[in-house]
């Protein structure tokens, strides 16, 4: 990465609680205008990453540097970064242009600039219109993009996102979600955001770092993330793992290791004796299970060689009634060699 376009570094960065390492050890370069996720299950230490980079904790030792410059010591007001939260913190008293424009208030900027820009932002947010309201009068998604809104005004280098839409339900998630990613595309400013839903971090970021016990395990775009696990622990976290091991991958590829294939990879055959082609693998099985979910139906497979595999298929002229029928059937599973993979294990 060219080094003017680093907009967060981190180096060799540690943060431990007493016994409790929350964070053992984070090197990671974001560049400027990324949309970058920090993925991983709950106390995987991702919060505490974004708050040594907001400057709200300090590192137990290692090194932040935003814009090529290192602030480790330097306070929050004193760092070119906004942090938007889950509860969004809105000031229930005020209304949404007073909220909006409190921080430009807190610096002193003239009170002509104050409106212009904090108009600048609502719009951003697509919230032009709702100025005089009160945030007990905004819906959550109004009340996010108030939050947002709030964070873009002060016209951040980053912007910290963590868990933002964590407390809307899933619809509204969804919505929000391409909006989010649309108005940073708009403002172009690096967001940083956590997650602890595989779902999001690929659906909206350029690139994701999957957290696990305070580690980084593996960066990359949302496809290397997804296609390419370098971990089981990846394989497994974002999306179903469907490993084949040891004398599964022995009997069925004919090689020694662990391979993962992804479920929609896989093709359920319904007579176990078809022929395959050149370029693919198969194994036999019978189905345990059988879970029609309207569009697609997620079909698991015991393979007779040993294991088992989730198999999606979309449901293009079949009926739950066909699907369900299949449970305790003879199948085979086939794929293209080229969607199996090895994964460290
Ligand atoms: P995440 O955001 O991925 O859920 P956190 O960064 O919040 O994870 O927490 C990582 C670990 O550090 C957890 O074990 C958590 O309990 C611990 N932790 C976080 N903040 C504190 C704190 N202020 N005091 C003690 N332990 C903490
Ligand atoms: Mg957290």
């Amino acid at each position: 990465m060219p080094e003017n376009n680093v907009a967060v570094r981190l180096r060799g960065l540690r943060k431990s609680f007493g016994p409790v390492e929350a964070v053992a050890g984070v090197d990671l370069d974001i560049a400027d205008g990324e949309f970058f996720a920090m993925l991983g299950p709950s106390g995987s230490g991702k919060t505490t990453v974004l708050r040594m980079i907001a400057g709200f904790e300090s590192p137990t030792s290692g090194t932040v540097e935003l814009g090529g410059r290192d602030v480790t010591r330097l306070a929050p007001f004193e760092r070119d970064v906004n942090t938007v939260f889950q509860d969004y913190a809105l000031f229930p008293h005020m209304s949404v242009m007073q909220n909006v424009e409190y921080g430009l208030r807190v610096k002193k900027v003239g009170k002509a600039e104050r409106r212009d820009r904090a108009l600048e932002a609502l719009r951003s947010v697509r919230l032009s219109g709702f100025e005089a309201r009160r945030p007990s009068q905004l819906s959550g998604g109004q009340r996010q993009r108030v939050a947002l809104a709030r964070a873009l005004v002060n016209r951040p280098r980053v912007l910290l996102l963590d868990e933002p839409l964590g407390a809307l339900d899933l619809k509204l998630r969804e919505e929000m979600q391409l909006e989010l990613k649309e108005i940073q595309r708009q403002v172009g400013i690096t967001f940083l955001f956590v997650t602890h839903d595989q779902e999001e971090a690929l659906t909206m970021s350029d690139r994701i770092a999957v957290f696990d016990q305070g580690r980084i395990e593996q960066v990359g775009t949302p496809a290397e993330v997804y296609e390419r696990p370098s971990t089981p622990f990846v394989a497994g976290f974002v999306g179903t793992s469907n490993l084949i091991s040891g004398e599964a991958a022995k009997a069925v590829l004919g090689k020694e290791g662990t391979y993962s294939v992804r479920p929609e990879k896989l093709r359920l055959v319904l007579d176990p004796d078809a022929a395959v082609g050149a370029d693919e693998h198969s194994a036999t099985g019978t189905v345990a299970e059988v879970v029609y979910a309207g569009a697609a139906t997620r079909f698991v497979v015991d393979l007779d060689a040993g294991g088992r595999l989730i198999v999606l298929q979309q449901n293009l002229e079949v009926s739950s009634m066909d699907v369900t029928g299949l449970r305790g059937g003879r199948v085979r599973l086939v794929w293209n060699r080229r969607h199996e993979f090895a994964i460290a294990s």
